[in-house]
């Protein structure tokens, strides 16, 4: 065997401490309860965290201090440790990299646009999907994030925009993404969890609409059918990013598993018990899946159904043998998919160039960025 210098202490992975937003409400004056406080005193911690953004315990002065520092240290432990923030697009988007209490390194990203903002968030620590195009699928999963870890990330958003520290002034969160790291179908607890902390009203939550709310998957079917059933209004987005098993059976290697019709039938299951608009992803990959006649195979299947086309001109990642594909390509490809009546858009690449757009995520490096 030949002998690796031991540069980094390899991080312990462990289980995250609990954390208030790991609990629902009545799950919230229990604990309170558990440590001999009364059980209004949950709602007053609620109001603090997920109305307020309070993050210093000394501010929390309707708490006694004695029983603010007790309940503080047992369910608001520091959970995400600030690695860095990489701004771009004018202070407009920022990729945030985080430590876990174990040593996890995650990231998120926040959006500024004119009428929102949005905020990219992880929902595992690496990823088990292993789609080839994409950074996170590369390094295999790490563990599943807590409720309460996905949750402050929107929080830890929300905080620096309510402090206008983020450019444009004072600001809200007003719409959140899982697609950063991992798959959330694959932590489908924990996810529902943190979806119900962000659109329950304040202070029990933060008060999100559930539609700004988008829930994107690779195409776990029966976690499709598991979450139409849930009464949430939550927007489903599909990474199909190929309508042949054929070449999707490469793409998104759980094809294997669950076929493209499947997947597609389970979405039209969504749009049926929702009345939701369901997305389709496709990442454009040149000379790969961006085929004339793969915008009219894809047209095919979608036409007629409430579905939108959101193309993401792929975003290589290092030392990826794939490109994005050429702008004339594209055009073609959405005026097939226009022409033949399926709503289609190509998303922007914010954060393109400090590896904060889609795929790019793969928080592997702690070094600073030059
Ligand atoms: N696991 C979830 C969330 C992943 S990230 C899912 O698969 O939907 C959100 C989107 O970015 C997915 O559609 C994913 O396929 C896409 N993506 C991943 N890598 C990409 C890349 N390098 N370029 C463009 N899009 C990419």
């Amino acid at each position: 065997m030949t002998a690796v210098p031991l540069i980094f202490e390899a991080p312990r992975r462990g289980r995250p401490p609990r954390h208030l937003a790991d609990l629902d409400p009545a799950e919230r004056r229990a604990a309170v309860a558990d440590l001999g406080e009364r059980p209004f005193r949950a709602d007053q911690l609620s109001r603090h965290y997920f109305g307020r953004l309070e993050d210093d315990v000394t501010r929390m002065t309707d708490v006694p201090t004695a029983a603010r520092h007790r309940l503080a240290e047992a369910l608001l432990p520091p959970l995400l440790t600030l690695v860095r923030n990489v701004d771009c697009d004018g202070g407009a988007t920022r990729k945030t990299l985080w430590r876990g209490a174990d040593g996890t390194l995650i990231e998120s990203v926040l959006m500024r646009y004119p009428d929102r903002v949005t905020m990219c968030v992880s929902s595992q620590a690496g990823c088990g999907m292993a789609c080839p195009f994409c950074a996170t699928g590369q390094g295999g999963l790490t563990r599943n994030l807590s409720t309460a870890e996905i949750v402050e990330q929107v929080v830890a958003g929300a905080r620096w925009l309510a402090r206008g520290e983020v450019a444009g002034g004072p600001g809200r969160v007003s719409n959140v993404v899982f697609m950063g790291m991992g798959e959330p179908l694959a932590n489908y607890g924990r996810v529902l969890s943190a979806v119900r902390r962000l659109t329950d009203p304040a202070p029990d939550g933060l008060g999100l609409s559930q539609r700004s709310v988008t829930v994107s998957t690779v195409g776990l079917v029966p976690a499709i059918h598991r979450l139409a059933g849930e009464g949430l209004a939550v927007t489903l987005a599909v990474s199909l990013h190929a309508p042949d098993d054929e070449l999707r059976d490469t793409l998104v290697p759980v094809n294997t598993r669950w076929k493209v019709a499947e997947v597609l039938d389970a979405a039209w299951g969504y749009v049926g018990a929702t009345g939701r608009r369901v997305s389709i992803e496709y990442a454009m990959i040149r000379d790969v899946n961006d085929q004339p006649w793969r915008a009219e195979l894809l047209a095919q299947q979608l036409r007629g159904r409430l579905v939108h086309v959101n193309l993401i001109p792929l975003n290589p990642t290092p030392g990826s043998r794939w490109d994005a594909s050429t702008p004339a390509a594209q055009e073609e490809f959405v005026r097939r998919l226009v022409d033949r009546g399926v709503a289609t858009t190509v998303r922007d690449t914010r954060g393109r160039e400090i590896a904060g757009a889609c795929g790019q995520l793969a928080a592997v490096d702690p070094s600073p960025l030059s």
